[in-house]
């Protein structure tokens, strides 16, 4: 594994019974700096977190976790915290209880609990909401707490999956400032499929589409660097491209990974006796991927 890769994916197929979830994943996520994971509904960023955090089974590929394999026994679990759709806050707690149980929860005695809890809730100038029972919360307010949770003891990773999906804009943009102001100096992993949520936080993005990447790069780099990708819907499935054979993704494309130009990827599609009935280039159009 490369020695600046805290993540490596290598061809990775995850199934869920017929369903494919991650079809010959590449993915490579650094060892610092908050690394976005866009995709739309449906693309497998909540499985490629699943993965690390060796909450699902390969089918076949390698994944690399800190250099381990994330479903060896005794692999440290605690190096990664996450927080997905499900906060897992107790409702009948205060914030303050909330946050001491879970570092306590964690193996630390009270004393040093509470110290953490109490610095994290400062960091995040959120002392007005510590005696409240997490019931009694708003939404953006409970989110809050839960991302003031999951950065709250140390780990090396921080994941966040979708931690602004469902909230009305002005909370959406409470909740980017907290990643802000707790992401300096961690890796952090943020899915959303929120472009502009990708440009404002992360250092380096990846998109997936199907399960598969099919860009990476800066945030603002990656619509020029988006030329060279091709979403190409046929009348019958699998595809053949260059002699390999793809299955289409959820939403009905294969995508392309290739930097010849279109005329030439099309003619090529149908001299190998492909009956195209979609052929779509990612050319300054990078949003159109993620609706
Ligand atoms: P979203 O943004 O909607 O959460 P996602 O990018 O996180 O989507 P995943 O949740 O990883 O995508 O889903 C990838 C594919 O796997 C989808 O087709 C989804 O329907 C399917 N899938 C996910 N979890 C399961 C499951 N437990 N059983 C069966 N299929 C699943």
């Amino acid at each position: 594994m490369p020695s600046n890769s805290s993540v490596v994916f290598r061809d990775v197929l995850v199934k869920y019974g017929m369903v494919t979830a991650l079809d010959g994943l590449d993915l490579e996520i650094p060892e610092k700096g908050v690394f976005g994971l866009l995709g739309r509904n449906g693309a497998g960023k909540t499985t490629a977190i699943r993965a690390i955090t060796g909450l699902v089974w390969l089918s076949a590929g390698i994944l690399n976790v800190f250099g381990e394999n994330p479903w060896k026994r005794g692999f440290p679990r605690d190096r990664i915290s996450v927080l997905f759709a499900e906060d897992g806050l107790g409702p009948s707690l205060t914030v303050l209880e909330n946050l001491r149980v879970w570092a306590g929860f964690h193996g630390y005695k009270k004393e040093k609990a509470g110290i953490l809890a109490r610095e994290i809730i400062r960091k995040l100038g959120i002392e007005d909401l510590k005696q409240t029972r997490v019931s009694d919360l708003s939404t953006g307010n409970r989110r809050i707490v839960a991302v003031a949770r999951t950065f709250m003891l140390p780990s090396d990773m921080v994941v966040l999956d979708e931690p602004t999906s469902s909230l009305d804009p002005v909370r959406a943009s409470e909740i980017r400032e907290a990643i802000k102001t707790l992401s300096k100096s961690r890796l952090v992993l943020l899915s959303t499929h929120n472009l502009s949520e990708a440009e404002e936080l992360c250092d380096t993005v990846a998109i997936v589409d199907s399960g598969k990447l099919i860009l990476s790069g800066r945030p603002g780099e990656l619509d020029s660097a988006s030329a060279g990708n091709y979403a190409v819907k046929t009348e019958e499935s699998p595809l053949l491209f260059r002699g390999e054979s793809y299955s289409p993704g959820e939403h009905g494309s294969v995508i392309i990974n290739c930097t010849d130009s279109p005329a030439d990827v099309l003619s090529e599609l149908i001299a190998s006796g492909n009956r195209v009935i979609e052929f779509k280039q990612y050319r300054k159009n990078l949003s159109s991927i993620l609706m």
